[in-house]
């Protein structure tokens, strides 16, 4: 069975192949962070005790499997950032994420293109509208709204096959199943670079910003979105977060971004919250990584009530967009 959730660049399947040889991957090869990610402090506090629980199949990372991460988190009281423990391979990761596919995704599009052009408006009043590059594009939908606004040309990079897939063939988007990081792209071409769910999955979230950084032309503009672990509601949460997914290494707060961003050179422009538009039936069914009794009640009285299929953009200010311009 193919039971699978997103978050942008990373949905994946149940796949329990994949799974075994994950686990022999990070048996294997794991390193113990001994350095925070974003200020290289090395007094790193326990935070949140959510290794294991991942069962035989090891790494499946849904999105209705909350609580649960690779190892336990740390927290850097220096910069506020927040990261796994054990840092996992690039190699575990990628492979996972060339796996990964979602029916679900696809059927959320009505709320993902909404979601997207707000987004390309916040980022046109901070860079022209130009070339744009999409790393972690996932289905391409934010890159077909960003085609229809003007920007030209765009063009995508996702390591899944089903996502990437599905942008060609289905949208005639020029998306690359590639690694984000090593695909084979021009310097200092693009006018904006999105990141869309994708900096808190990389083991080195500094290396991905000089990456973005030499691709970007002169005071080109790179966005990224992402959970912000110092919200009110990740705070009250703790370990039941919904961004506390297996898939996650790093968890950025405000500060610990902005300053990721100034150390390797971008000015920040714009830091604010970017709800996620789903519809109602979305996100009650992830209420089942909580209750499945209670989600799935919820999403029978939605349905009875007509509204299932309405779309619903909580603001749980919980997840944040940042727009940062290059030197
Ligand atoms: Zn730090």
């Amino acid at each position: 069975m193919s039971s699978s959730l997103k978050t942008g660049a990373t949905t994946l399947t149940s796949d329990s192949s994949l799974g075994a040889r994950l686990t022999a991957d990070r048996l294997a090869s794991r390193r113990v962070s001994a350095r925070c990610a974003v200020c290289g402090g090395d007094r790193l506090l326990e935070h949140l005790a959510v290794a294991g629980e991942q069962g035989p199949e090891g790494l499946i990372p849904t999105t209705d499997r909350f609580g649960t991460a690779l190892s336990d988190i740390v927290w850097c009281p220096s910069c506020t950032h927040m990261q796994l423990r054990e840092i996992p391979t690039e190699a575990e990761l990628e492979r996972a994420y060339g796996e990964a596919s979602s029916d679900d995704y696809v059927d959320e599009e009505a709320g993902q293109r909404a979601t997207a052009r707000d987004l390309l408006e916040r980022l046109e009043r901070h860079a022209g509208r130009g070339a744009l590059l999409d790393l972690g594009c996932w289905v391409g939908f934010l890159l077909d709204e960003a085609r229809t606004r003007g920007w030209a040309p765009v063009t995508g990079v996702e390591p899944s096959k089903f996502a990437s897939g599905y942008a060609r063939d289905r949208l005639r988007l020029d998306v690359r199943t590639d690694d984000l990081m090593t695909a084979d792209l021009p310097g200092g071409e693009y006018q904006a670079v999105v990141l869309g769910d994708v900096i808190e999955h990389l083991p080195d979230p500094g290396a991905a910003l000089e990456r973005v950084g030499e691709l970007l032309a002169p005071r080109g503009a790179v966005m990224l979105m992402l959970p912000d672990a110092g919200s009110r509601v990740a705070r009250l949460m703790g370990s039941r977060w919904w961004s506390v997914i297996p898939t996650h290494v790093h968890y950025f707060t405000r500060k610990s971004l902005t300053r990721l961003l100034t150390d390797h050179g971008f000015e920040l422009r714009h830091l604010g919250t970017t709800p996620k538009a789903f519809t109602v039936r979305y996100y009650l069914e992830r209420i089942g990584g909580y209750s499945p009794p209670v989600s799935q009640a919820l999403v029978a009285g939605a349905r009875a009530l007509g509204v299932a299929d309405r779309i619903w953009a909580p603001d749980f200010r919980d997840r944040m967009v940042a727009i940062a311009v290059s030197p």
